[in-house]
């Protein structure tokens, strides 16, 4: 099955948004097996978003669009797609009851224009909105095409097609698809690629592709077979080969699972509290690890310590040290990590010190340079990074490299 995906929007075109839902769809596509060879953006203009859909039916099994399914008079993925299809709407009681239901607990007024919401195609299987008031459909088109809506805000969106458009695709083809994950924090994409370049050669049935993200490679492992039982078995030997290949640089395997979340439970687990003194991530460590609900079991405070004076006054590291190695050192990242440990009384202590850039370079310290220590018991780890891209990246790798350097120094313990 080929699926494109279709994303209706001006403000897309403009550039005044950037486009998460297609980079989204994408991926779950990708994960479901499903294969992606169109993905186009297309102006409010009916014309050209009926143009889009028509050549959409022509060449690919299943259109995913996303956006214009609201209310208003530029809203009209709806209208135009029904068309395309060759169909009329027709009113559906329920979602009519939904939006009546949703302006009286808000206590709002209806206003007529959002009748049109209950509005669907006479042939598909509506979607309904948990989250906003536009809903969803998945148009049944006469030539066994499939037509999926999806309302624009990703806040709709997202819980939209996961719970409700993804069942519905696996349904939709003969086979099953089994997919797993592997998450890997720290290599880098074409290290990881290296060392599994004979799978990806050699690969059919399942196959093994990698993805980078900020700081991690994510390997996704797919196999397809008559059910998702047997689909998994094919999908497990291939598994079990990255464990042995990667060993502990896997930090989970689980889909929704973060470096943070896992973190967090293995300080949860040996019931230990972590510190962070930051100077040029300045609290980006301390903020992602608070992404996890629970982190108030392993966090007590942290500190920021932008300048020298802070570095000295809070976490104790020497005049000395600074005058002579200066602040982005491995003698300073060194003393941060145990000086914030000490100060706040933590069993884990993270200093981190870089230069961000742009600017501030030496001949000795460029942009990006960035000196992680980590101290859990007596043990202080420290680690030079010479981190690549702009200022917000070079904070964000040095983030994420300051947590799996936690992770490894709490499983070696
Ligand atoms: P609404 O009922 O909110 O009007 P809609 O289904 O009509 O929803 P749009 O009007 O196209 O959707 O977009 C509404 C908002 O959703 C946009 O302002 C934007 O914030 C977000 N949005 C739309 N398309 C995308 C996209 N492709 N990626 C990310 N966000 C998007
Ligand atoms: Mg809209």
């Amino acid at each position: 099955m080929t699926a494109e995906i279709i994303c209706v929007g001006t403000e897309i075109l403009l550039g005044n948004i950037v486009n998460t839902n297609a980079a989204y769809l994408s991926e779950r596509l990708a994960s479901l097996g499903i294969s992606v060879f169109f993905e186009t953006t297309v102006g409010d203009n009916p014309k050209r978003v009926e143009e889009v859909i028509r050549q959409g039916l022509k060449r690919s099994d299943i259109l995913i669009l996303s956006g214009g399914l609201g209310p208003t008079k530029d809203d009209l993925t709806k209208e135009i797609a029904a068309k395309a299809c060759g169909q009329e709407l027709v009113e559906d009681a329920e979602a009519l009851r939904r939006l009546k239901e949703y302006f009286a607990a808000t206590k709002r007024p209806m206003t007529e224009n959002n009748l049109k919401q209950a509005l669907v195609p006479e042939n598909c299987t509506v979607l309904y909105n948990d989250n906003g008031t536009a809903p969803g459909m998945v148009i049944h088109e006469k030539n066994g095409k499939e037509v999926i809506l999806l309302p624009g805000p990703p806040s709709e969106l997202i819980p939209m097609f996961h719970l409700q458009a993804e069942p519905i695709l696996k349904k939709l083809g003969s086979e099953a698809l089994f997919s797993k994950v592997v998450k890997i924090d720290c290599m880098g994409e074409s290290a990881v690629e290296t060392e599994i370049l004979d799978l990806i050669e050699n690969q059919s049935n399942p196959t093994v592709a990698p993805y980078a993200k900020l700081g991690e490679v994510h390997l996704r492992v797919t196999a397809n077979a008559n059910t998702e039982e047997e689909a998994e078995k094919l999908v497990e030997p291939m598994v079990k080969e990255l464990r042995k290949r990667f060993g502990h640089k896997i930090y989970t395997e689980k889909e929704d699972v973060t470096l943070e979340e896992v973190l967090v439970e293995a300080l949860d687990r040996k019931k230990y509290t972590i510190a962070a003194a930051e100077s040029c991530t300045a609290g980006m460590f301390v903020g992602r690890l608070v992404n996890v609900p629970g982190a108030s079991n392993v966090l007590n405070e942290s500190f920021i310590t932008y300048s020298n004076e802070a570095k000295m006054k809070y976490l104790g590291v020497r005049e000395e040290t600074l005058k002579e190695f200066g602040a982005v050192s491995e003698e300073t990242a060194r003393q941060m990590a145990e000086g914030v440990a000490k100060a706040a009384k933590a069993d884990v202590g993270v200093g981190i010190t870089g230069l961000a850039g742009p600017g501030g370079e030496t001949k000795e310290k460029k942009a990006g340079l960035v000196y992680i220590g980590v101290t859990v018991g007596q043990k202080t780890k420290v680690q030079k990074c010479q981190l690549r891209g702009n200022r917000q990246k070079v904070r964000e790798v040095a983030v994420s490299k300051a947590m799996t350097m936690v992770r490894l120094a709490l499983e070696e313990e």
